[in-house]
């Protein structure tokens, strides 16, 4: 990389991560590191050859940690990744939801392919070709044809589910004892080759299928590589306390540190209940314990995650088959409409709640915007023929939003001391929801200064010290002399998610600067297209870039 323009951010209002009373200084880069900080009353600042960037009534953070971010082939096909830079955010966490690309073999990739088309989309000419995790971070790092890296850094997780997936299939039934054995040697390989630790989805196929002892079994093997466990457990609705009692109880006997994905307390069952989950975190005080959240009521996922289990078993082809037998039909519908799936969290479908945010078939597009009741009404059709009809001619790849969250259970949930961020942001789709453009900025815009849920300097931690902590980054997510110049400077009178549900994909206001180990990748509120950002390999070091 050529040599970096040093630069000196003049007169910033530095809120430096650790929580602490915000101060003024001048803050000098160099190399792609903070070399220098001269605080109000020092000798200022000589610039001399550096560029000198006004930061007068501007706040100066460490980069935002997306600790849950859907940007797996986002990042190869547009590395720009302008939703993510524009927002702050200088490092993304992947491979969530135990579901991603990575290991991966030929016999496999097509499902996951099939079945991930919701979340990440099918992108056009994209060369599949890696297969291991450490082929899938050279392949972020290397960027697409004529680019060498992505704006944002990147972390990935070993996704459980593919795992699964590459060992069991989509099959609905407990790995057996060489199964697993299988399984524990894949995860110590991707660990090995940079993954931080290892992510589940337990209300998707085929990590549904596994039961606590495997769950355990293969946290023993991230707890031995110093990794962390992220789940999105088994539910979020009617059982949501005992899903996340199990989590922390395979977190204390695995010994592993457990992060809880997009902690909720959502749908009607759960009105007022977030003390009850926080609580319990709190019982568990011999656990190395942390959470993200969005800062959003509704959840965002694909229509075809609200099938019951076995309906999903076998993959999406067979499931498409399911869908066309009329007695498999009969037992769904009883599953959805009478006893509640564990694809829709233990309770009963509400179709008023589930609302159309993307389908893969352009003929369907008519459908964007309609919840499931409104479309079944224009059909003349129940609620439930109406899904699976969308489910069949889109073949399973219709995203949507669940309007089932509560105001005061995500308060409560984001004031918690081990609270992080996380977007969950899907990036594809006709109307995605809007916080993956909108994350970061509606913390500091809306529950900062609007709402005054948080203090400025508590959420900058949340944003930043806090996941770098859990992530084992030595010198991330503080602003300190000799760490990384990853650096975000807001405006915090003015910053503000622009995008809505209508307009999901507006970019954010009050955000004019954003720095990537030194290079500006937003400048003066304009998009750079610079790539300095690489992976963060669980060395806790960039492989490549400036060291
Ligand atoms: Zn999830």
């Amino acid at each position: 990389m050529a040599t970096l323009p040093d630069l000196v951010l003049r007169g910033a209002l530095v809120v430096d991560g650790s929580g602490g009373e915000p101060y003024r200084a001048d803050v000098r880069t160099a190399a792609g590191r903070i070399a220098a900080i001269h605080r109000e009353g020092d000798p200022g600042v000589r610039p001399g050859a550096a560029r000198v960037v006004d930061a007068d009534g501007l706040a100066l953070a460490p980069g935002f940690i997306d600790m849950h971010a859907h940007s797996d082939l986002a990042l190869l096909t547009d590395p720009a990744h302008e939703a993510k830079a524009a927002q702050g955010v200088t490092l993304e966490v992947l491979g969530q939801d135990g579901l991603s690309y990575a290991p991966v073999d030929d016999r496999t990739l097509p499902g996951l392919r099939r079945q991930l088309a919701g979340w990440n989309g099918e992108p056009e000419g994209l060369d599949w070709s890696w297969r291991t995790v450490g082929e899938y971070l050279d392949r972020l790092d290397a960027g697409p044809d004529g680019h060498d890296g992505m704006a944002v850094n990147a972390a990935y997780l070993v996704p459980h589910g593919t795992l699964r997936a590459l060992v069991t299939g989509w099959e609905d039934r407990p790995a057996t004892p060489a199964e697993l054995l299988r399984m524990r040697e894949l995860l110590a390989q991707g660990l090995a080759e940079g993954a931080l630790g290892m992510s589940a989805g337990l209300t998707y196929s085929p990590g549904m299928y596994a039961g606590t002892e495997e769950l355990v079994e293969l946290c023993r093997v991230v707890a031995g590589a110093g990794g962390y466990f992220c789940p999105h457990h088994r539910s979020y609705g009617a059982r949501a306390l005992d899903a996340y009692a199990e989590m922390v109880e395979v977190a204390r006997r695995s010994g592993c540190a457990l992060h809880l994905a997009h902690a909720t307390m959502n749908f009607a069952v759960n009105r007022g209940r977030g003390g009850e989950l926080t609580a319990l975190l709190d019982a568990a005080a011999d656990v190395d314990l942390s959470l993200d959240s969005y800062p959003y009521l509704p959840g965002s996922t694909t229509l075809a995650a609200l099938l019951p289990g076995w309906a999903a078993a076998g993959g999406p082809q067979q499931t498409l088959l399911r869908l066309a037998d009329p007695a498999a039909l009969a037992t769904i519908r009883q599953a959805l409409e009478v006893q509640g799936s564990d694809g829709c969290h233990g309770v009963v479908a509400d179709w008023t709640t589930v609302q159309i945010s993307g389908v893969r078939t352009a003929s369907l597009r008519y459908a964007v915007g309609l919840t499931v009741a409104q479309l079944a009404e224009r059909d003349r059709q129940s609620g439930f023929d109406a899904f699976v009809r969308l489910l069949t001619e889109d073949a399973l790849g219709t995203t949507i939003l669940q309007h089932v969250g509560h105001e005061e259970n995500v308060r409560t949930i984001m004031r918690h001391p081990a609270h992080t961020g996380g977007s969950d942001g899907l990036l594809t789709g006709d109307r995605p929801h809007p916080r993956a453009y909108g994350t970061f900025p509606r913390y500091l815009g809306h529950y900062v200064r609007e709402e005054g849920v948080l203090g400025l300097a508590e959420c900058v931690e949340h944003l930043s010290a806090r996941p770098a902590r859990r992530l084992r980054l030595p010198d991330r997510g503080l602003v300190r002399q000799g760490y990384r110049a990853d650096l975000v400077l807001f405006d915090p009178a003015g910053v503000a998610a622009g995008s809505t549900y209508e307009q999901p994909r507006t970019l954010p206001l009050g955000i004019p600067y954003v720095l990537v180990g030194g290079v500006p990748v937003i400048d003066d509120h304009r998009r750079t297209d610079a790539t300095p950002g690489r992976t963060v390999r669980s060395s806790g070091q960039s492989v490549r870039g400036s060291a």
